[in-house]
């Protein structure tokens, strides 16, 4: 059993920095804290790095996911769900184990990356996942990687991921950490600084969306204290004091030129969550 505050601000758990207030908010530290939340209905975030919170809020009960166990045994990494990705790529890193270099530096929860299938460089979740436990319908389950339903940015997991199993098979170390270095520098040299949720949309095919927002030509472009960054335009940044008003009104934007000029519908990375108006 462990406390809610009420009426408690959502923008400090997302990594926009913006949205309204949950009706009661809760950090779940266990694997029972955890299940006693989701079981109860709440809204389960990680890192809040994937989503945009509406600035009216959300009318419920929402759970940050602060478990952090993990292990490494025999070629496995067992983790709870709420681990930084980037911290446990880090530690395979340093213990000389392969499979999460293209995670170097990603600020957000397995049990977050597991959902959306996260990836860069070339990698991503489904690879490197050999099952989940999931809580739905007050059940406690085991998923093999091939029943997650995983797509590109996308998994067809339902209910609360609890804990995840990853391949961790041990490689040469040196080579692992060059390339979880040189990811990490290309990341930083490719994506802008500030408040964001990173890559807004996915790619449309082969396309980026950045190359496509840009060729709209809204790179730069700002409603109130948001801005499509002029170094990536995939991302919009808070420059400061902006409302997901403010974002959601970038995010149109995007969607309607790139729809006017290329006939293309952007499909979102992000989930919107709560009440914008
Ligand atoms: C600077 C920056 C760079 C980024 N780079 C990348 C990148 O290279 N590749 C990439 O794929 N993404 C990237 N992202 C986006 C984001 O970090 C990933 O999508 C990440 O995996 C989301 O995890 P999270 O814990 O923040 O999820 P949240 O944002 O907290 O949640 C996302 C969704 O998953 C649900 N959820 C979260 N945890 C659980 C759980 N345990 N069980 C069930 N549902 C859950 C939430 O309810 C929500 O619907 C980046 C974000 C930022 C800010």
């Amino acid at each position: 059993m462990f406390d809610y505050f009420r009426d408690a601000p959502l923008n400090r758990c997302c990594t926009f920095l913006t949205g309204g207030r949950a009706r009661r908010l809760a950090y779940a530290y266990t694997q029972e804290e955890l299940c006693e939340a989701a079981d109860c209905g709440a809204l389960v975030l990680g890192r809040g790095s994937n989503v945009l919170v509406g600035d009216a809020g959300y009318d419920g009960d929402v759970v940050v996911n602060r478990t952090a166990s993990r292990t490494f045994s025999g070629e496995f990494c067992e983790c709870d769900s709420g681990v930084l990705l980037s911290l446990l790529s880090r530690e395979y890193a340093a213990a000389g184990r392969t499979g999460l270099e293209w995670a170097y530096g990603l600020p957000g929860s397995a049990g977050g990356a597991a959902i959306g299938n996260a990836g860069a460089f070339g990698g991503c979740m489904a690879d490197v996942l050999d099952s989940v436990t999931v809580l739905s319908g007050g059940k406690v389950r085991e998923l093999k990687a091939e029943e997650c339903g995983f797509k590109y940015r996308a998994s067809g997991i339902r209910g609360t991921v609890l804990k995840l199993r990853l391949k961790a098979p041990l490689g040469d170390a040196e080579t692992i950490r060059e390339l979880s270095e040189r990811n990490l520098a290309r990341r930083r040299k490719t994506q802008p600084l500030g408040a964001s949720a990173g890559s807004v949309f996915k790619a449309a095919g082969l396309l980026p969306a950045g190359l496509l927002i840009d060729r709209a030509g809204l790179k730069g472009a700002s409603a109130g204290g948001a801005e499509i960054s002029p170094i990536h335009a995939n991302f919009i940044i808070n420059r400061g004091g902006a409302t997901s008003g403010d974002v959601l009104r970038l995010i149109l934007e995007a969607e309607t030129a790139v729809f006017l000029k290329y006939g293309i519908r952007l499909e979102r990375e992000i989930k919107l969550l709560g009440e914008f108006f």
